[in-house]
């Protein structure tokens, strides 16, 4: 008796010891006991600071330690629960990390460590304590967002890099490969659902899909908006303005709040399911002529500097579409007459080479037309050079409406024409030519209000009469010429071919 009342003593004792050394403690000592068939548990000692964190009486928890388990966080508790069982059969330290609720409601994350060790009658008693790591927790998390930032950051000045590389690099027609290339790397890049190209007619009244890429499952527009005149959109108008005016950017964090004049234009990006889109204008020679743009099909907030760089991005595009227009503009000067627009010998001579090979390969038929003002000197002398001029061009404005896109139409010199009709009979040829011929006819050229009669004389070659000698531009051309040579014999006025002469 007396034995076990000195035992009780100094039990009673040594909880009192332990709970004076447990309140120096920065944390909650505990043992922990689990019962053999892992039913029943209980806290045989836990510190008072049990009580002051999360408001738990330690004498419940001498007797069952359900109220702490139920103070996990839902998301850890199964976890909790399976790395006791686990340290219960292999008699490993116990050390696990969640978080707890506190007495003032909040979750906080704690860290605990203990000791197994197995009773004569199975069960388990683990000595140990827990503490508070929400301090590390944050700083843990603060640091991983510098990181993520950072690399980030460092993705998109790759991926920028990357891009300009790209486009300083790129040949003539592959501007839009490219385009469609950025567009795609941003649009993953930001994570967003689709990233377009719009470009603006020179009066602004229609805007055009130029470029599109879309997240895969989320449905294209561009086919949707190739002409879409900005009048029907009265706010979008106004967005435009600022940004042709102001160079601001357009910004929807949230469709649904739209500003009731924006109806319309709520209406249709709900329609296309958009909740927030971002978009840059693109300048040109200091004009905008278009924006870049990304829509998110769910709500998100773009920060500042995301902001930022999607400008960047808006800067690279223009960047890239300027030095294209120059380069086309640069080419087109070199391949063109600048008196009548049309193409001259330098672009025909290749065309030529080209469907000559290709007339080889695959017998593909087409014949040349070789045309020539006639009396031009006299016109000249009559209405003075700038007249001789504008009959010139007017022949050439002739010339184009009588033609098929895939004929090649140019000027050959002075007032020598060549038309390579591709893809035709020799028999239709004369046909078209007349028609040519009836078209100069049928105009009233005018200049200084003096009327000119306008005549023209031509010679064709065909392909097909190229079948034993071998044809070139060369040997094509001179053909032409030299029945030209016989039309201006004939009369001027008409056309010479293989079969003879023939008139309107
Ligand atoms: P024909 O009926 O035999 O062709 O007579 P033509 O007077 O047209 O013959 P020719 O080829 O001798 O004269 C061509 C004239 O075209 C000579 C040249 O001064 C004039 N010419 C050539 N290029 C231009 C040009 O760009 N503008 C103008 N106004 N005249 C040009
Ligand atoms: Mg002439
Ligand atoms: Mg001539």
């Amino acid at each position: 008796m007396a034995n076990r009342s000195n035992n009780g003593q100094q039990a009673v004792m040594s909880a009192r010891f332990f709970q004076k050394l447990a309140s120096g403690v920065p944390g909650v000592l505990f043992t922990y006991w689990l019962s053999a068939d892992r039913q029943s548990h209980r806290y045989p000692f836990v510190s008072n600071q049990v009580q002051t964190l999360f408001g738990a009486d330690p004498s419940v928890l001498n007797e069952n330690a359900d109220s702490v388990f139920s103070m996990i966080h839902p998301d850890d508790a199964g976890a909790v629960v399976d790395s006791i069982q686990e340290s219960a059969r292999t008699l490993k330290p116990w050390r696990y990390r969640a978080r707890l609720k506190l007495k003032t409601g909040n979750y906080e994350w704690f860290e605990a460590h203990s000791e197994p060790e197995r009773q004569p009658d199975g069960s388990t008693i683990w000595y140990g304590q827990f503490h508070n790591i929400q301090h590390y927790k944050e700083l843990e998390q603060s640091l991983r967002d510098s990181e993520a930032e950072f690399s980030f950051q460092a993705g998109f000045q790759k991926l920028i890099a990357r891009l300009s590389t790209e486009f300083i690099n790129l040949g003539f027609g592959t501007i839009d490969q490219c385009i469609d290339e950025l567009l795609t790397s941003i649009g993953e890049f930001f994570e967003v659902d689709r990233a377009y190209l719009y470009g603006f007619s020179e009066d602004y009244s229609v805007m055009i899909n130029t470029h599109e890429w879309c997240r895969e499952g989320v449905p294209a527009l561009i086919d949707t908006q190739q002409e879409v005149p900005i009048e029907d959109f009265h706010w979008w108008h106004e967005q435009i303005d600022g940004m042709v005016a102001g160079n601001r950017v357009v910004f929807i964090e949230d469709v649904d709040r739209l500003p009731h004049e924006a109806a319309t234009e709520r209406a249709l990006l709900q329609e296309q399911g958009v909740s927030s889109l971002f978009c840059v204008p693109i300048r040109v020679r200091g004009k905008v002529t278009g924006f870049f743009g990304v829509d998110s099909l769910r709500r998100r907030t773009w920060r500042e500097d995301q902001a930022d760089l999607l400008i960047i991005v808006s800067g690279l595009l223009s960047g890239a579409l300027e030095r294209h227009r120059l380069e086309e503009e640069l080419l087109n000067q070199s391949i063109r007459d600048p008196l009548t627009g049309l193409h001259n010998r330098r672009y025909l001579m290749p065309r030529l080479d080209e469907m000559l090979g290709r007339s080889n390969r695959r017998g593909e038929k087409f014949a040349l037309a070789m045309f020539d003002i006639d009396h031009f000197k006299r016109i000249n002398d009559s209405i003075g050079h700038l007249g001789g001029d504008y009959i010139l061009q007017r022949f050439a404005d002739i010339l184009l409406r009588q033609t098929r896109s895939m004929d090649v139409v140019s000027r050959f010199g002075g007032e020598e024409f060549i038309v390579v009709f591709s893809a035709v009979e020799q028999g239709d040829v004369p046909q078209l030519v007349l028609r040519i011929l009836e078209a100069v006819h049928d105009e009233r050229f005018v200049f200084d209000e003096q009327a000119i009669a306008v005549t023209v004389s031509a010679g064709v070659a065909g392909i097909d009469e190229f079948a034993d000698s071998p044809a070139t531009p060369d040997a094509l051309i001179s053909l032409a010429d030299h029945r030209l040579y016989l039309a201006k014999q004939a009369g001027r006025g008409c056309l010479v071919d293989a079969s003879g002469t023939l008139r309107i």
